[in-house]
């Protein structure tokens, strides 16, 4: 830590040198009393925006959670981080005088959210880590948008269930946090979650949440699980390569409002495919097979009707063609180019399903131009697609009816060769 650079510029380097001279480093208050908004300090760094006080409740970030916010003198503090091992606030505009005495306010609405969210991420690896031993916490990612870590480990939503169960049952009992400075060689160390090799220095800081965790951190924590309120779990998704798996959470007064919200869409849900809410995952995944088989179904029955289809004749040139109710767009595309692969036909078909589709294929010994003939066609109704010569589809508003598409492809066809 090189502290006479850092203040190489300082104006008052004098009354800096006098205070180094006593080995003043900034007190951390926030370690103390997490529950400290309001302080006072002594100004006794500055290098532009940068200021560093002799003491701050001001949390610099560090284990994923955010640096804190607020004000020093009415000022915004914008930034709060160690820079060349000083802890400095960023104040954007101030004319502060080193040893000057500041009134600095920590954002508080703020700087709970993260602590709730700090101490949460504590609770559910460790409920996650009692189920699944092996479980390896990556990162930590606690801001005031989003709060996370990524593991590597088997995780699914029946292990996150029996997890969020212990941690909200845990907050629910009030067990009191606090933390013990231990030394590398403390029984308590084998006790806890740490990665020795990544901690420098003798002393260890251990944070104590009563019987149902014990970590190495140096953050800050609420005082009481209580104050968490809840935590839910929102998301579980892949974290490759990083991880196997990110585990997003809420916490607090969003995470009771979001659980009523989730609730209230799974009953609606239950009513609206007439099952109870403990049956709807399984309502659901028939439904879905249901779905699949019949799209099966329905596909095999327009492939016959494809092959059944009987042309109609113009000007010598044999054009195939036919409406579909609900017939994937590749299912079209694949039996109109079989149909046209004789290089003399036209094929083109229109599907009525959730979108309305149009397929053109042109044989290639004709000299009639596929992307033409749909781009007229859809332009008036505000459709879109694309392709070649011989192949185009596109689709357009469910408002048109496929008959009347196929029409209009026809009389344009129809016009061509008989030219
Ligand atoms: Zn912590």
């Amino acid at each position: 830590m090189d502290r006479k650079k850092y203040h190489r510029h300082s104006f008052f380097t004098l009354l800096h040198h006098y205070i180094d001279a006593m080995t003043v480093l900034t007190e951390k208050l926030y370690e103390k009393d997490p529950y400290l908004f309001e302080f006072t300090a002594l100004v006794i760094g500055m290098k532009g925006d940068l200021i560093e006080l002799d003491r701050t409740a001001f949390y610099p970030g560090g284990g994923g959670q955010d640096s804190d916010r607020g004000e020093l003198e009415d000022l915004a503090v914008v930034d709060v981080r160690y820079l060349d091992g000083a802890l400095v606030h960023k104040v954007p505009g101030h004319g502060f005088l080193l040893g000057m005495n500041v009134r600095g306010v920590v954002s508080k609405e703020r700087r709970l959210d993260l602590m709730k969210g700090h101490t949460g991420e504590h609770m559910l690896f460790a409920a996650l880590n009692r189920m699944v031993p092996d479980l390896e916490l990556v990162k930590i990612s606690i801001t005031p948008e989003k709060k996370s870590f990524l593991v590597k480990g088997a995780l699914n939503w029946n292990i996150i269930l029996d997890a969020e169960k212990l941690v909200n049952e845990a907050i629910g009992q009030g067990i009191g946090i606090d933390d013990v400075m231990v030394d590398r060689k403390d029984p308590l160390i084998s006790q806890s979650r740490i990665k020795l090799e990544r901690i420098p220095g003798d002393l260890i800081r251990l944070v104590r949440i009563g019987e149902f965790d014990l970590a190495a951190c140096a953050g800050v924590h609420v005082r009481n699980t209580t104050d968490i309120d809840m935590l839910l779990v929102e998301k579980l998704t892949s974290a490759r390569p990083h991880g196997d798996f990110e585990v997003e959470f809420l916490v607090g007064r969003r995470a009771i409002l979001r659980s009523l919200q989730l609730s209230s869409w799974a009953i609606q849900a239950s009513d609206l495919i007439g099952s109870h809410p403990e049956d709807l995952l399984n309502a659901l995944r028939n439904l879905k097979a249901e779905m699949v088989r019949d799209q099966d179904a329905l596909r095999q029955t327009a492939k016959t009707v494809m092959a059944g289809l009987v042309p109609e004749t113009i000007s010598g040139v044999p054009i195939y063609r036919s409406v579909f109710q609900g017939v994937d767009r590749k299912t079209l595309s694949e039996e109109a180019t079989r149909k046209v692969s004789d290089g003399r036909s036209i094929c083109i078909f229109a599907d009525e399903g959730e979108k309305r589709s149009l397929v053109i294929a042109i044989g290639n010994q004709l000299d009639i131009d596929a992307n033409q003939l749909l781009q007229k066609t859809l332009l008036p109704h505000g459709g879109r697609g694309g392709g070649n010569k011989n192949f185009a589809t596109g689709g357009t508003n469910i408002s048109v009816k496929g008959e009347s598409l196929l029409e209009s492809v026809l009389i344009e066809i129809r016009s061509l060769l008989e030219k």
